[in-house]
């Protein structure tokens, strides 16, 4: 309970201003895409890392939960706060600090959005990998808690190898630094990576140093579409397992791909199965080459149509087409629910067909979109979330799904996380010791347990 004092002391910090506590604006900050609310008591939004800072001294003396935010795009219940207390926001800790491209890093606040750090390196002939269909809303600060991924991770890898260092404020609003702006530094743990993906729970990311790479010399983009969602699967098991790696590698089935065409109009054709987004990238050369090969297994796996993007402006053509599968889906019913999960890449033609008989099976609808290279796909099934019966058959659905997924030697999230939505379904890919040892961690950290409480952990 936040009485007068605590306000007053949190109020002498951040000013009136940047204090909510009214029931309208605490609303706002409840939820995100996953099915339960919570309300916090008051959003505070700070924009130096002492603030932050003080905002703990006080949270860690009165044990108030505090519950770290970004844009609140997360799918997985993982800024719900839960246990009610404080949401620290970091959308106006929003700056870029330094851009070091001889030396290859950029150092960020934790409320920059992803795609703005994208947009001060473009320029410069640089960019950063880790591109969530989410970029052009999410923060660096989100990102790295969630440890996020997206279709240029297949090739480029996700959040975590590309973060060198950062600053972090600890519950008890200690200051700590980890990592360095050298890629090279191996100097103690590498601490860094446990932030990654801990999901707000021990502590929060107030600046953080990214690794940033040259821009390739070139790119092509390929649209493939096939009449058989078997084949699809299966020409993606044939090209990755060929050695090619390209920089992306989308799958849409048919119910995503009729769900773009209501939205944008692509020219998908109805009937298809199964279109295979594909990005190579690097020296022409070889990009040519391998978009060869590409086209050939594609072929060989019977692909009923292959189009190369011949301009940049196609190229955006066939990415929107792909980034709107979520909002597509979502004029379907008012809240698709997004899961996540990942399977070794042979298996994504089983994983499929086991997605869509369980379904099936519970009278829901669902379309697959899939960064299916590197095995992780996205079952969405479309619902609303008034509808209680709905709710339940989705979640023994899914349950099915997790189950599955583990069996066929994968694992619970690629990129989404765990939050409130899987903790429950953590012991299917975690062993109990395992379990135990990430509690010890918080434990150690978070003694009283205040950073985003009621959690996986
Ligand atoms: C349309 C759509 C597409 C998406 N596509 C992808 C995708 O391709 N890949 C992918 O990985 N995800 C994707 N997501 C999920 C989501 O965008 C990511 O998890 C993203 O990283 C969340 O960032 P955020 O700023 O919105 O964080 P929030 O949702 O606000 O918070 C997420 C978590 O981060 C914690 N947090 C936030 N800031 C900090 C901080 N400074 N310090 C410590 N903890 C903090 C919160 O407590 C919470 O646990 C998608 C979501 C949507 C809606």
């Amino acid at each position: 309970m936040l009485t007068q004092t605590i306000k007053t002391e949190l109020t002498d910090i951040v000013g009136k201003e940047r204090y909510l506590d009214k029931t309208a604006e605490l609303a706002c900050f409840s939820y995100d895409s996953f099915t339960e609310e919570a309300m916090p008591e008051a959003v505070i939004f700070p924009m130096t890392t002492r603030e932050v800072s003080r905002v703990m001294e006080i949270a860690s003396k009165y044990k108030i939960p505090v519950t770290g935010r970004g844009a609140g795009t997360s799918v997985c219940g993982a800024p719900i706060p839960v246990k009610h207390g404080i949401v620290l926001c970091f959308t106006k800790m929003n700056k870029i600090i330094e851009v070091n491209t001889p030396d290859r890093y950029i150092i960020v606040q934790p409320g920059v959005v992803n795609i703005n750090v994208q947009k001060a390196l473009i320029p410069l002939g640089f960019f950063y990998p880790p591109d969530p269909g989410s970029m052009t809303s999410s923060t660096i600060g989100g990102n790295i808690a969630q440890n996020a991924g997206g279709p240029r991770c297949l090739k480029y890898g996700v959040t975590m190898d590309y973060i060198l260092g950062m600053e972090v404020v600890l519950a008890s609003g200690k200051i700590v630094r980890f990592g360095s702006r050298n890629v090279k530094d191996v100097t103690g743990y590498k601490l860094a990576s446990l932030f990654c993906g801990s999901e707000g729970t021990l502590g929060l990311v107030t600046e953080a140093i990214l690794r940033v790479v040259p821009q390739p010399e070139t790119q092509k983009t390929i649209m493939v579409i096939f009449d058989d969602l078997d084949n699809t699967a299966k020409a993606v098991s044939d090209i990755i397992g060929s050695g090619i790696i390209p920089a992306a590698m989308e799958l849409m089935d048919n119910a995503s791909m009729n769900a773009i065409e209501d939205a944008v109009g692509i020219g998908f054709p109805r009937d298809a199965e199964g279109a295979l987004l594909i990005e190579i990238d690097g020296i022409k050369e070889a990009c040519e080459k391998q978009t060869k090969q590409i086209i050939e297994k594609a072929k060989k796996n019977g692909a009923v149509s292959v189009q190369e993007a011949k301009s940049e402006s196609e190229r955006e053509k066939f990415w929107n087409a792909r980034r709107s599968a979520y909002g597509a889906v979502a004029r379907i019913a008012p809240d698709p629910i997004s899961e996540d999960v990942t399977v070794p890449v042979s298996k994504v033609p089983e994983m499929i067909r086991r997605i869509i008989e369980i379904t099936s099976r519970y009278g829901l609808k669902v379309s697959v979109v899939a960064h299916a290279g590197d095995g992780n796909m996205h079952p969405v099934i479309p619902i609303d979330r008034s509808n209680t019966d709905q709710r339940l058959k989705v979640e023994k659905a899914f349950a099915e799904i997790f189950k599955v997924a583990i069996a066929l030697g994968g694992t619970l999230s690629g990129e989404h996380g765990i939050g409130l939505g899987k903790s429950k379904y953590l012991p299917l890919a975690m062993s109990k010791d395992s379990i135990e040892f990430m509690s010890v961690i918080k434990k150690a950290v978070d003694p009283d347990e205040i950073l985003n409480p009621g959690k996986f952990v």
